[in-house]
């Protein structure tokens, strides 16, 4: 064994008190920690020959690169839909690293056993049945491109091909019609040979939303005269968090032939309140749907699930079985399901959150984060050089500046957000204005933390 190794190998439990020391200090300065660094990342060292050993590595990362770390892990960072990472689901995730267990399959560890139990208690939490099953995957974008995989072998199915053996060919033209997808669906389209113009996209319902005229595609689907489709509903736009009526969709069904996947990416946390729980009523009517974690479960990236009612198809589009070992039978292991083979136990962050905050604890975190938005919500309508874009449905606030919000002019705004040190919020494009996004999603933001947030908007809404 090489020197240094060796004596890593002999001091490791210092070495992860080092560590962990290292690790309590970020942990605690994280929210005051600046939101974003937009400085100048240090130039490139050389390959280091030698090595210095993982004690020198830590004094390294924590001289070059430590301190230029966002603090998108804190409470005012309302950028993009990012979650942080509450104390249990950082435990978990440390772990996960610790024990370095491949989820590939099950039969030498419980490892598989523990993320089957976990995707039944998030089966549960979103509101869906047993006739859903799942898997772990690194994120929305994938767990979209998975329930579309599956909805391409459910097309070919219908029209008597076989697309995960005869290629996409066999099938021609690919209808997908949605109301305000996510890009990551065009993303998923293109790199399923789909084609991102197969994307066809219906009206939405008039009056500042985002949601799909059901009529109006009901219209689309008319115009296929019989031939089956895929439609995308979105449960949660990331502009103004609106919801598709997913029951009225799901109806549609009694008269045309298609696969509904629905992108809750977030908003499928509305399910966990009460309050909210409506705005994804039909939930459990998908074919395949698609959930965040690193979102606003709040366990670290890389972290999502994605549910399909056809584990059949979706076994037959990954399967990586030797030709001599046939198709998997009975409960086939994960390597079956997704698109990697070897996987890291995603799970074990995720059940770490569940097991230590629960049903209520997550609900908690939901409800807070949307009163919170509601909260900047009005501070920006009564704000006069500020004005609210849409109504706040649920966690994120779209706004722009009053006067003139031309691109440059809104860039220049977030940049001086950013730059202070306080708030970061994302530019958008909304309702034909250039606008910003305020996403809450993290479990640690509080009321002074909004207020934080708001009165630097309104400082530097006069840019
Ligand atoms: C964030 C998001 C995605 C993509 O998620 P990643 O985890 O970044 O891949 C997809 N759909 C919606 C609605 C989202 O909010």
């Amino acid at each position: 064994m090489h020197r240094t190794l060796a004596d890593d190998l002999g001091r490791l439990p210092e070495l992860l008190q080092s560590a962990r020391d290292f690790a309590a200090r970020e942990v605690s300065g994280l929210a005051d920690r600046p939101v974003a660094h937009l400085g100048k990342a240090p130039g490139r060292d050389p390959l280091p020959a030698a090595g210095t050993g993982a004690e020198g590595a830590l004094d390294r990362f924590a001289e070059r690169w430590a301190p230029g770390f966002s603090g998108s892990a804190g409470p005012r960072y309302l950028g993009f839909v990012t979650g942080g990472s509450t104390p249990a689901a950082l435990t978990g995730d440390w772990l996960t690293s610790t024990y370095d267990q491949n989820v590939s399959g099950g039969g030498d560890s419980f490892a598989a056993a523990l993320e089957h139990e976990t995707v039944g208690w998030l089966r549960e939490l979103f509101g869906l049945g047993e006739e859903h099953s799942g898997a772990f995957v690194s994120g929305a974008t994938v767990s979209n491109t998975v329930g579309l995989a599956i909805a391409r072998e459910w097309l070919g199915e219908r029209l008597g091909v076989s697309v995960s053996r005869e290629g996409l060919g066999a099938l021609g033209r690919v209808d997908v019609l949605s109301g305000s997808p996510h890009s990551s669906v065009t993303k998923a389209l293109s790199a399923l040979g789909v084609g991102r113009d197969g994307l066809r996209q219906v009206p939405v319902l008039s009056g500042n939303r985002e949601a799909v005229d059901v009529e109006r595609l009901a219209e689309a689907l008319e115009s296929l005269e019989g031939r089956p489709a895929i439609v995308v509903a979105n449960a949660g736009t990331v502009n103004t968090v609106d919801f598709d009526d997913l029951r009225a969709v799901a109806a549609l069904k009694d008269r045309y032939d298609f696969w509904l996947h629905v992108d809750a990416a977030f908003g499928g946390f509305a399910a966990l309140s009460p309050a909210y729980a409506h705005l994804v009523d039909g939930l459990d009517t998908a074919d395949s749907v698609c959930v965040d974690l690193h979102k606003w479960l709040n366990v670290p990236y890389d972290a999502a699930v994605q549910f399909t009612r056809r584990r059949d198809l979706q076994v037959r589009v990954f399967h990586n079985a030797s030709p001599y070992l046939g198709m998997p039978t009975g409960d086939p292991d994960f390597l079956h399901l997704t698109p990697e083979n070897s996987r890291r136990l995603r799970a074990l962050p995720a059940w770490f959150a569940l097991t230590a905050y629960g049903r209520d604890g997550h609900r908690e975190i939901v409800e807070r984060n949307v009163a919170l938005a509601g909260r900047l919500g009005e501070r920006v309508a009564a704000e006069g050089r500020l004005r609210l874009l849409a109504p706040v449905r649920l966690n994120v606030v779209c706004f722009t500046l009053a006067e003139d919000p031309s691109q440059e002019r809104v860039r220049e705004f977030a940049r001086a957000v950013a730059a202070s040190g306080e708030a970061f919020v994302t530019p958008t494009f909304y309702g034909g204005t250039h606008a910003l996004r305020a996403a809450f999603s993290n479990w640690r933001t509080s009321e002074a933390d909004t207020d934080r947030v708001f009165d630097v908007l309104r400082r530097h809404s006069g840019t």
